[in-house]
Order: C-alpha cells, then structure tokens, then sequence
C-alpha cells in the first residue's frame, strides 16, 4: 500500500497480509480529511424516514431538510407522506430568541393538514446550540392531537452518523410496546435494516409468506406507525445492516425479551443462510418450515444459475473495491463478487465497528485494504493502486469512479433496482456486467495520474 495518507488516518487502514490484524474505528472524523460521512441528524433521518403515514419535520434551518429531502429510494406500499419535507425553515431571529414557538405552529398545521399516525421532530445542530425544549412542544401537541409526537435528539454535531442511528432507534422504542398483539401468530418475525429500495422488502416478505411466517413490522422501508406500535409481538427480530437498527433490537431484547438473528439479503450464500436460520428458529411450532425453506431455495437457485453463468465467463478474474454504510452488507458483498469470479481488493464502510471489521477481514483475500471512514483522496489512491475495474459505493462514490474510468455500481440510497433476494443477486450480477465490460471505458483514460483530480 502506497503511504500517501493524511497524517492521523493510518491507523484506520489496515491492508490484510502478514501483520495481524488491527484498524481504528467508530471516532469521529479526522478534521480536513473531507469524510465520505453524512452527519448525525442525517443518519437518523435515513433510518425513519421510510416510516410512510408519519410526518417528518426537520426543526432547523431549511437545507438540513433539503439536503435529507426523500433520500432513499423507500418505496411505500400505502402513503406516501414521508416523501415531503417538512422544516421549520428557522432564521436568525429565531435563533436569537427561540424556535420553540415556530415548531408548534408548524406542527399545528402539518398535522390538521395531513392526519399523521405519529409525527417525529428532529433536531438539528443550531436547535441543539440554542436549546429549543423539543420534548415540551412535542408533549402539548401530543396531547392536543392524540398521536404520539416524538422528539429525535439528532443535532448533527454530537457525534458521527452511527450517533443517528442510535437516536432513531429511542424515538422509535417509543412507539414499540403502545398497541395490543393478541391477534400475532407464534411464527412470526419483524424485519429491522431494510428500507425497501426498489421494493426488496416486498421479496424478503414473498420469501418469508412462502415459508407460512408471518411479518409484523417492517422496519422501516414501507414502514406504518401501527405496525411498530406492536412490534414487541413478534416471536424474532431480523436484523439486517449492523448499525442502523441494531440498538432497537437490542432494546426490544431487553425490555421484551424478544431474540435477534442477524441476517443478509445480499447475495446467494446469505440469502439462503438467511431463510435456513429462520426455519431453524421456528423448526419447534411447525415441523414442515425447514422442508419448505429447502424448497423455495432449491426452486429459486434453478431459475437463477443459469443467468450468473453467462456474467460470469466474462467477469472472471475482474476487480472490485466496495464503500458501504454499514459494513455488514460488505460481508455479503464480498462473497456475492466470488461466486461472479471477482475479487474484492478493496473494502471499506462509513460506521463500522470493531466486530464488524474483523468479520470483515475474514472473509477477505490477502492483500484486501480494509477502510474505515475514508476520503476522496485515499478512494482515488486505493483504486488506482489496486487496479479497480468496479466500485461499489453510494451517490458520494459515484463521480470518483467515472472520473477514473472505473464502473460502478449504487448499493446505497438512490438504487432503482433491488438487489437483495435471488432476483437481486441476477440483477447485481447483470449491473456489474454492464458497468464493467462497458465499451464507453475504452474512451476514458484508466488509472491515469489527472483523472481523479
Ligand atoms: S451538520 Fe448540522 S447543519 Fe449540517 S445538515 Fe447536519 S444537522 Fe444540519
């Protein structure tokens, strides 16, 4: 590996080889490194926002709401409410003398106007710097308006992203444990770390009714207040994506009792483990769900092998480098690349942990770089050094790989097409296939010195 570093990031950097394994991470970004990090009002946004028949409203200046406005591709099934955002659009005058009046204004007429089931107020770093007492305002309309009015205490400055994830998951423990589960079947499940991007939540549900499980919650793509509110019924949580959801689930494990399986959607090996793991966990109350498990990923690996092998004749051998969120999908990600013929040189996520980067560098090759809250410059140096022919990574990560002649592949946000599921694995082998072996890169100048700049 090159040492063209910042001074102070090295120890976030670990190239996988004789030295044994060591990597900094879960601290805040070093100043001037330019992170590829989004803030932590940003992280919780993420997280709630694919709660569709809640009113989102951003207390704060107007471009933390635009900067958040409809950020992922979360389908509904239902409403669509959650798609606009609201913001108390705050000035220097109420940052002079108090937002706290504008906030219930605001909410006064958003929730007249559209009959939220629930409505979440987030607050962001000026409302943190100037104390507007979001719990009080919250509580008036509450109880003005009969719906639970929750405060996420999300100011952007007190931490890194993974802080937002923790404070979406206590305004949603609020929600949990408020309505009645009589009516919630033994063998059932909520789904926690998937936001339905191009409507993989509705294949994983498919899966999941195929086998006779019933889904309480999802959450929260395609996510309902409702549903939350009796989540605690559930027989098991499945927790998908290490950080965003994680702190609810074990919450609800806490105060509940209610068990975790960490899950994966991505790719064929985890999906199947996936579905295996829940027969198992039910195999007591219905003696058949292991056999229709087995059935349904028999029945869907026929129809899928025969498409991975045309991708994979010419995709052998090729190179990917990949930037995720959460690191977890990372782990899919690396194996999903390996039954293409690839090989991951590259892998790196935004809020990984300890636990998350060792896994990490076990499922990976010799010679891997494995990246905790990278920048531009080391995206750039990383896959210029590694002869890169695919990057793997969000909105941010885009342009770095076209400006280097390199394919790419959305995983994050912004995809249209479903990638979890069998189906999703066809439709990752296909993309990958189309941005690698595209003809436009014999047009642009691959790896060379001015083409990251
Ligand atoms: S860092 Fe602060 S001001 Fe910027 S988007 Fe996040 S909450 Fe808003």
């Amino acid at each position: 590996m090159d040492t063209g570093l910042l001074k102070g990031r090295e120890r976030q950097i670990h190239e996988k080889g004789d030295k044994p394994f060591e990597i900094e991470c879960d601290k805040g970004s070093l100043s001037g490194a330019v992170s590829q990090r989004a803030c932590v009002f940003c992280g919780s946004r993420v997280v709630l926002y694919p709660i569709a028949d809640a009113l989102h409203l951003v207390h704060g200046p107007i471009g933390c709401a635009s900067y958040t406005w409809d950020i992922r591709g979360a389908l509904s099934s239902g409403p669509q409410l959650h798609r606009l955002s609201f913001s108390t659009d705050l000035r220097e005058k109420d940052v002079i003398f108090g937002g706290e009046i504008k906030l219930e204004q605001a909410l006064n007429e958003l929730i007249e106007l559209h009959s939220p089931k629930a409505a979440f107020v987030y607050s962001t770093c000026i409302v943190g710097i100037i104390g507007d007492d979001l719990e009080a305002v919250a509580k008036r309309a509450s109880e003005k308006y009969g719906i639970p009015v929750i405060p996420v205490q999300s100011e952007g400055f007190k931490g890194n992203k993974r802080a937002g994830y923790n404070a979406a998951c206590r305004a949603m423990g609020r929600l949990v444990g408020t309505s009645d589960t009589s009516a919630i079947s033994p063998v059932s499940v909520n789904i926690l770390g998937d936001f339905n991007l191009a409507g993989e939540i509705w294949i994983i549900r498919e899966y999941l009714e195929r086998m006779g499980v019933e889904v309480v919650a999802n959450i929260t793509g395609d996510g309902r207040v409702g549903d939350l509110m009796r989540a605690h019924g559930a027989a098991v949580n499945l927790v998908q994506c290490s950080g965003s959801t994680m702190d609810l689930a074990r919450m609800m494990d806490d105060k509940y009792g209610t068990p975790t399986l960490r899950v994966s959607y991505f790719g064929v090996e985890d999906m199947a483990q996936a579905l295996y793991d829940v027969a198992d966990f039910f195999k007591d109350q219905d003696p058949g769900i292991v056999e229709r498990a087995a059935a349904l990923v028999r029945e869907e690996l026929e129809l899928l092998m025969p498409k991975l092998e045309r991708y994979r004749r010419d995709l052998n051998g090729k190179r990917a480098a990949l930037y995720v969120g959460g690191a977890f999908k990372a782990f899919s990600l690396v194996k999903a690349f390996r039954l293409l013929g690839m090989k991951v040189v590259m892998a790196g996520s935004q809020t990984g942990t300890r636990e998350d980067y060792e896994e990490l560098h076990a499922v990976t090759d010799e010679g891997t770089i494995i990246v905790d809250d990278t920048n531009p410059l080391e995206l750039v140096q990383f896959i210029k050094e590694k002869k890169v022919d695919v990057l793997v990574g969000g909105v941010k990560e885009r342009p770095i790989a076209y400006k280097l002649g390199v394919g790419f592949c959305d995983h994050n946000h912004e995809r249209k097409e479903a990638l979890e599921g069998f189906v999703g694995m066809a439709n990752f082998a296909e993309e990958i296939h189309r941005t690698v072996m595209s003809p436009v890169w014999r047009f642009v100048p691959r790896n060379e010195e001015s083409s990251g700049e």
